[in-house]
């Protein structure tokens, strides 16, 4: 495919601000879609998964090509629920350029913030579309003003709403200046373009002047034109805004009602228009498995293959692995090296997925985002590449979870189905973590909130016919310690008729980061053998999960392998495993071990009566309240809490509201426990 007729976008946005809605009209306007989904009937297509349909929300990512003047828009669904970041920071990961949707009433909400700072994270240029601007209370400048205040972005309007509220009937493009005005038909909204209406003539002036003020900050030709009081020709603002958002110096809004059908069309013309192809973007960099060396790959043909499968989905007919191509090309029926595991995978079939269709493609090239079936080892964040010329591209960087569930199965002949369910759920969500507890024999299962597990429950009942008894769901607490400290062991022992051997020497250090998993570096192992390595960081992983105090999760840790020493004729992996073990424990054993717990940034949306008592219960339970902002007829309260006083918050909340106040809030990194509060939270260490 030609790369310049190709663009790979999502669609990022709060939880109702209308995601799904834009998605689908998108689909119905290309013409993929024939009929018109609607989230509130349940029937959108996007929302393929049952569980989606029946929670009316969108949680999985779902990628659909579009065709749309010639160009083929790849579409990512993303999801809007905070339990779901991830599944958005895949994508934006794989994504060439994004659609920022906010709520033409409420404005930036919680979860339009946190997109906001991984786009920002994926230096993803973006489009903002302001939807919903037929309710009562829209007002699209409000908005672009909110998105200044909160996030410091000075979005720059190329289009201005025309009517407003049930009135809202089209938008005048300030780069054409031209009015489109929406009419219904039995097939969709159509625009008619037409001229400006007079009454607005001036205000349009004033926005596109400033537009051009602000175009002409990075471009010579536009300059001149301003200074020289002419107006550019079409093509040349439209190339300039072009390469000022692509360069991330310019954000463009748009507005729309997307379930009245307004706005749809010029939005997509706005992605083919504004949005980078893939060869607008910089070369994809990774390093050489091997060497370590840094190494990038040109959205070329020629050039040495590189995917990245950055999502995995069980369907009930083949397990597709979801890659973007960034180099090269992946063809069906040939093998393609995984630097990871270091085996050659064979690809069956690639697959470009409709909404409501898959089409078996010959090959996939540069920029381009497909399903592959036949993938068996590869699992979220692997690289794809040639054998020959291989790289690993930057993995995918994923959060810690903070809530814990027991799980068991209901039927005690179930367990094998259960740990091959909970298996396969964790090698597709690197967000969801299972663990089995030795003494209990029951699992500990943890992911990102409540809702983040009740979905993978149903799953495991809906798609892999388990029943299992979950547990109330728990913080998932972390062990972290300070200070550095060391450990050596050596074992010498006879296993059977065979002497074995094995020694090493480490170092327990902090990380840069406090929440982080735990890495093992070989800082200078370089007496272990190559061959004894993969054991020594087997141990080492294994004891890291479970931490001296109370058996939690270690995090925030690094362990620097700092020596040993090597037997030929007796070197034992097992022996080696044993002796990095017994050197952990005693690093552990000489570490200041603290208890770190999640924490949460709260966003609570209340009619402002309700405020001062939301406040109260908030500061009761601990809550460190950041601001409240007046927000129309409502207030916005935001701050940080410990996850532990917010169970069952919605329900208190409810009371508090009359059921008129929504709240919702998302990881925050963790915090260290004081000794009393340890004891609060009922962990006491015997
Ligand atoms: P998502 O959670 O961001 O995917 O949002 P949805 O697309 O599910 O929309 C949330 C709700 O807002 C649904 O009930 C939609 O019907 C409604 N909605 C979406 N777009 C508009 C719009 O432009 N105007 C109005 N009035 N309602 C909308």
């Amino acid at each position: 495919m030609n790369l310049p007729s190709l663009r790979n976008i999502g669609i990022v946005a709060h939880i109702d601000a209308g995601k799904t809605t834009v998605s689908e009209r998108m689909l119905f306007y290309t013409g993929v879609e024939h009929r018109m989904g609607e989230v509130h009937e349940g029937t959108a297509v996007m929302d393929y998964m049952e569980e989606e349909r029946r929670r009316g929300i969108t949680i999985t990512s779902a990628a659909t090509s579009l065709p749309w003047k010639g160009t083929t828009i790849n579409l990512i669904d993303t999801p809007g629920h905070v339990d779901f970041t991830v599944e958005v920071e895949r994508c934006l990961r794989v994504l060439d350029g994004a659609v920022l949707v906010l709520n033409g009433v409420a404005g930036v909400q919680a979860q339009s913030e946190t997109v906001w700072r991984q786009m920002r994270r994926h230096e993803v240029p973006y489009l903002v579309f302001v939807n919903q601007c037929d309710r009562a209370g829209a007002d699209y400048f409000r908005v672009l003003a909110d998105l200044e205040r909160r996030l410091g972005v000075p979005a720059i309007p190329i289009q201005l709403p025309v009517g407003s509220e049930r009135e809202f009937r089209g938008v005048i493009d300030l780069v054409e200046e031209v009015h489109y005005h929406f009419e219904d038909s039995d097939r969709g909204a159509v625009p008619r373009a037409g001229a400006i209406p007079e009454e607005l003539a001036d205000e349009v002036g004033v926005l596109r002047a400033e537009l051009l003020d602000a175009l002409a900050e990075d471009d010579e030709e536009i300059l001149a034109a301003v200074l020289d009081e002419r107006q550019p020709a079409l093509e040349v603002v439209r190339a300039a805004l072009r390469r000022s958002v692509i360069r991330g110096s310019l954000v463009p809004a748009l507005c729309g009602a997307a379930l009245r059908n307004v706005g749809i069309q010029p939005l997509l013309d706005a992605v083919l228009a504004y949005l980078p192809a893939p060869d607008d973007v910089p070369p994809v960099h990774g390093t050489h498995p091997k060497t370590g060396e840094a190494c990038e790959r040109p959205p070329d043909p020629a050039a040495p293959t590189a995917a990245l499968a950055f999502k995995l989905v069980a369907d009930p007919h083949e397990d597709l692995t979801f890659v973007r191509v960034y180099s090269g090309a992946l063809k069906p029926g040939a093998k393609i090296f995984n630097p990871r595991v270091g085996r050659m995978e064979r690809i069956s079939r690639i697959l470009r997925m409709h909404a409501d269709h898959r089409q078996p493609l010959e090959s996939a090239g540069p920029g381009e985002i497909v399903a592959l079936s036949g993938c068996k080892l590869t699992g979220t964040g692997d690289t794809l590449c040639d054998r020959a010329d291989p790289i690993v591209l930057e993995r995918l960087l994923f959060p810690e979870p903070v809530i814990t569930k027991v799980v068991e199965p209901k039927a005690t002949g179930d367990r094998d189905k259960l740990r091959a369910a909970l298996e396969r759920l964790q090698h597709e969500d690197p967000t969801f973590r299972v663990r089995e507890d030795d003494e209990t024999g029951q699992w500990l299962i943890s992911g990102m909130g409540e809702l983040h597990l009740e979905v993978l429950q149903h799953r495991l009942a809906a798609e892999f016919r388990v029943e299992a008894a979950v547990g109330e769901p728990r913080v998932a607490y972390r062990e972290s310690a300070l200070g550095v400290a060391s450990g050596a062991a050596h074992v010498e022992r006879v296993l059977g008729t065979k002497e074995v051997y094995g020694a090493v020497e480490l170092e327990l250090r902090p990380a840069a980061v406090d929440s982080a998993p735990p890495e093992v570096r070989w800082a200078d192992g370089g007496v272990i053998p190559e061959a004894m390595r993969p054991a020594v960081e087997q141990a080492l992983r294994a004891g890291l999960d479970s931490g001296p105090r109370f058996g939690f999760p270690m995090v925030g840790v690094e362990v620097h392998i700092t020596g040993g020493a090597s037997d030929p004729t007796r070197d034992s992996d097992i022996a080696f495993g044993q002796a990095a073990n017994a050197a952990l424990r005693e690093a552990l054993g000489a570490a200041r071990v603290q208890v770190l717990e999640p924490v949460m940034a709260f966003d609570v949306r209340s009619p402002e009566e309700y405020v001062s008592g939301i406040i109260a219960d908030l500061n009761s339970h601990g809550a460190e309240i950041r601001d409240v902002v007046a927000e129309g007829e409502s207030r916005a309260v935001t701050g940080t809490v410990a996850l532990a006083h917010m169970f069952g918050y919605t329900t208190s909340l409810r009371s508090l509201s009359q059921g008129r106040a929504s709240f919702s809030m998302q990881p925050a990194g963790f915090r260290a426990l004081e000794p009393d509060e340890l004891v609060a939270r009922g962990l006491v260490w015997t």
